[in-house]
């Protein structure tokens, strides 16, 4: 996937509009377009990662960062304290439809499990 096709370069860039709600050096968090909760929003590495297999043991930073910020987001908004999920879909069988690195932060309802 290359960084001027890839939809979410396209958002970090402001071509394809979206909603803030984070942004630092490393991270941009904005809300899902088709959320599946009353909060659903993708946080994502500026850098263009196309999904969990590609990424090394130089980003496990970078990981731990995004990773962190879930709490952060979720903190900033109010939900944190009720709980939330954050999902990483990698591949076909995961259901990764967008090829650049995403966790999805969901929160603002009790949420079910297993995952279909
Ligand atoms: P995936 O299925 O790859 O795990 O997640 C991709 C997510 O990106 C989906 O939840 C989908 O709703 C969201 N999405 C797809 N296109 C857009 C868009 O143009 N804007 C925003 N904000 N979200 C999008
Ligand atoms: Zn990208």
């Amino acid at each position: 996937m290359s960084e001027s096709t890839c939809l979410f370069c396209r958002i970090l860039s402001g071509e394809i509009p979206s909603t803030k709600v984070y942004e630092d050096r490393l991270a941009y968090a904005f809300n899902d377009i088709d959320p599946q909760a009353p909060n659903h929003i993708l946080i994502i590495p500026k850098e263009h990662i196309d999904s969990l297999n590609d990424v090394s043991q130089g980003d496990e930073s970078l990981l731990g960062h995004l990773l962190r910020l879930a709490p952060k987001v979720a903190n900033q908004i109010g939900f944190a304290e009720s709980g939330f999920r954050t999902v990483i879909n990698t591949g076909g069988d995961g259901g990764q439809s967008v090829e650049h690195l995403h966790l999805h932060l969901l929160g603002g309802r009790s949420l079910t499990w297993p995952p279909g």
